[in-house]
């Protein structure tokens, strides 16, 4: 290959250090512009201070003297703000500029974004507001680490060595020297040949790594992990090359993940031949590093898409299909060892987060998001091997390529974080309401002596509560999604996905990932995995159960004793799956009921009552439910999900025909509920109504005393509001 003449020695390639590098194609692009962020920087302003002066309005005050007075008063501004001092990229400082943030100083801890390029500890992440995101989440170096990742994936593959072999094997010295030993032994009794690569546990830019063909005499050095050498790699023009596929994270609760759509091919510098004692110090024909092969004379800076020694991603696949490869299928395997490894690495993140932001609700927007750079190997069967994940990829921009790619990323990962100025407002209402609901939680414990009745209103409270949530949760996601599909730019998102069957298999790796990784404690997340990822709930379902919980409030129905179990829905997390009892149908006497619903099944087949195709949303409604052993469990595949289970779940502790013939639902043109009371038991109903309204009358009473006690507690914990001074808030206080 032609190109600049730069020869370096190959012993001096560790001592190359990331900032040594020639001057950026950004550089060289903006150096006669003088961009206005570089000039800021020099001057220790950033744009947006300066922007922010230049909002001011001007107001006249008159002195003692009657002097006109000149002052500038600052008009308040809100600017999604952005601190980048701890990057060295300057193509991310371009592009947070582009959509629009306001550069801050190194001092602001509170703008709205924050980027850093090295590791960011567990207690900056708890101290950041709600509404701000900083670009690496706790936890995450389980993968990042070569160390790490190779234990991690030692583990899960234990358990399912199908889904996970795309790491090749791996040993980490000096704990598995004894493992690579036996390994080796048996490759000399089998008579064969492998090369393995070492590499330092925690290194980068392939600083220290070395080809070795015998695996005996491999040291147990500290701090290095030793690899199986992938050595029938696939050839570009004869040159060995991988892939920097770039990943963006948005979130670990609930996980979302995004393929870029384009990325860098690098290119080896020397022709590839397969390994041999002869050749394995020639590091730029095993290695492809650009951080190495930049110091080959031969390395080629790329002066169009098809040559030179980095190429794009978008070239790579014109060039495999033009080789009549099925370019679609190794994206399929690429986005689908990605989406396992984020598993893999989910419960040490998703644990590390909650650890950090322990008040922060299930969905609430993430104050983390993280940019990985896969490097991917391609095998000469097409097989795509992990060989690292880079936390804190390389932005620097020394060739048009890089720009394109790297820019074109920012960008696209900013707009798809949807920062919007309200997040501070929106956040602190927030919070304040989460404070108001803890508060009454608190309240509500001071029931001692609660009566059976009052534990029965309390609980549908609490399920109504819980429905609440549930469906702030799917309208939440519902926006989430609606907002991504519509700003995702070159991202597509690849976990959740929409094809269900893979995501179904997807939830079911990410059950065991937590069961491999948490033990115990990972079973406890199976349903929120469950409801999380694989839920079926539609809005309509939804409201629907909490209309039914609205009538049954309404209604006062109250447990009288002697007999008879209270009819209480159950919470959401033991829904039974199959207790559709024969009554439970039959009693369906009403029109729109027999309309909708299929002829009922007996309570113990076992089978799930069926909808007509009339009940759209009820037919979608649940997939998995829970048991009522309490275990959750999916449907069978010949199984209809329906909201019957949810119906159910609501009447569940009501096995006997006379629980259920007091069920009413609520009615209402999105409510298909019905009112379900049968005339031989009606007449128990009515006089057993006189009971109840006595014990409604006392529910009331306790009721009030409650909120008295609360008031009372808020009285004395002296809330303050923000912005009111003490005085405000007793005032405020009073109202309440
Ligand atoms: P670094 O973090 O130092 O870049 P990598 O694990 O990415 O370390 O390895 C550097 C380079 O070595 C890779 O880009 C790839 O070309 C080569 N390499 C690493 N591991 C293997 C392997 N198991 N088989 C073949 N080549 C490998």
């Amino acid at each position: 290959m032609p190109g600049i003449k730069q020869s370096i020695s190959m012993s001096s390639l560790s001592s190359i250090d990331r900032s040594d590098v020639g001057m950026s194609y950004l550089t060289q692009c903006t150096k006669n512009s003088a961009t206005s962020s570089q000039t800021q920087r020099e001057d220790g302003h950033s744009a947006g201070i300066q922007q922010r002066n230049a909002h001011t309005t001007d107001t006249y005050k008159r002195d003692a003297s009657g002097n006109l007075l000149h002052k500038k008063k600052k008009r308040k501004r809100h600017l999604i703000t952005a601190n980048l001092t701890g990057t060295r990229y300057e193509v991310v400082r371009q592009m947070a500029e582009k959509v629009g943030f306001t550069i801050t100083r190194e001092d602001d801890m509170l703008s709205y974004v924050i980027w850093n390029d090295s590791f960011i500890s567990m207690e900056r992440i708890s101290e950041l507001k709600p509404y701000q995101k900083i670009n690496h989440f706790p936890g995450m170096a389980e993968v990042t680490r070569k160390d790490n990742l190779a234990r991690n994936f030692m583990k899960i593959q234990k358990s399912l060595p199908e889904d996970f072999g795309f790491v090749p094997k791996t040993w980490i010295l000096p704990a598995e020297h004894g493992q690579l030993q036996n390994y080796a032994k048996e490759l000399k009794a089998r008579k064969k040949m492998k090369t393995f690569i070492i590499k330092p546990s925690n290194g980068a830019q392939g600083h220290g790594i070395i080809l070795h063909r015998n695996a005996e005499k491999i040291p147990p050095t500290e701090h290095f992990i030793v690899q199986q050498y992938i050595d029938k790699p696939l050839l570009l023009d004869g040159y060995k090359f991988d892939l920097r596929v770039y990943v963006l994270v948005t979130s670990t609760d609930p996980l979302r993940v995004f393929l870029f759509n384009d990325g860098l091919v690098r290119l080896s510098t020397e022709k590839y031949l397969p390994p041999h004692e002869s050749n394995l110090n020639r590091l730029y024909m095993h290695l492809t590093n650009y951080s190495v092969n930049k110091h080959n004379e031969h390395y080629e800076k790329s002066s169009s898409v098809d040559s030179g020694s980095k190429r794009s991603i978008r070239y790579l696949n014109d060039f495999l299909r033009k080789n009549d490869i099925d370019v679609a299928k190794l994206w399929r395997k690429i986005s689908d060892m990605i989406v396992k490894t984020m598993l893999v690495a989910q419960p040490h993140v998703l644990h590390s987060y909650r650890m950090c932001r322990p008040g922060s609700s299930h969905g609430a927007d993430s104050v983390c998001f993280e940019v990985l750079g896969f490097d991917v190997l391609i095998d000469g069967k097409l097989k795509p091997w992990l060989l690292e994940i880079n936390r804190s990829p390389s932005f620097n921009t020394d060739e048009r390529i890089d720009y394109d790619i790297k820019s074109a990323l920012i960008e696209d990962t900013f707009r798809l974080l949807n920062i919007k100025q309200s997040d501070k407002r929106r956040n602190l209402a927030a919070q304040k309401a989460e404070a108001q609901k803890r508060l009454f939680r608190t309240g509500k414990k001071v029931e001692v002596d609660i009566t059976e009745i009052e534990k029965h209103k309390v609980s549908i409270e609490r399920r109504k509560e819980e429905l609440k949530e549930l469906l702030s949760r799917v309208r939440k996601t519902a926006a989430r999604e609606e907002f991504e599909n519509k700003n995702c730019g070159r991202f597509r998102r690849i976990f959740p996905c929409e094809d269900k069957a893979r995501q179904e298999k997807y939830c079911s790796l990410l059950s065991s990932s937590f069961s491999v990784f948490m033990g115990g404690r990972g079973t406890t997340m199976q349903k929120e995995i469950q409801i999380t990822y694989n839920n079926k709930y539609r809005e309509d379902d939804i409201l629907d159960m909490i209309a039914e919980c609205e009538a049954d409030e309404k209604e006062g129905k109250v447990f009288t004793g002697a007999g008879t179990r209270p009819r209480l829905p159950k919470p959401l997390m033991s829904m039974p799956e199959c207790g559709v009892t024969a009554q439970d149908d039959e009693e369906d006497d009403d029109d729109e009921a027999s309309e909708n619903f299929s002829p009922p099944l007996t309570a113990n087949s076992g089978r799930h009552a069926s909808f007509s195709p009339t009940s759209r949303s009820r037919s979608q409604s649940l997939s998995s439910v829970q048991r009522a052993d309490g275990h959750s469990s999916q449907k069978s595949p010949g199984s209809q999900p329906n909201s019957d289970n949810v119906k159910t779940a609501l009447r569940s502790g009501s096995n006997t025909s006379d629980e259920t013939n007091l069920e009413q639902h609520a009615q209402g043109s999105r409510s298909r509920s019905h009112s379900r009371m049968s005339t031989t038991q009606h007449s128990a109903t009515v006089l057993q109504k006189s009971d109840d309204n006595i014990l409604l009358s006392m529910v009331k009473e306790r009721e009030e005393e409650l909120t008295h006690k609360t008031l009372n507690a808020l009285n004395e914990m002296r809330i303050k509001f923000p912005g009111k001074t003490d005085q405000e808030a007793d005032i405020l206080l009073d109202k309440v």
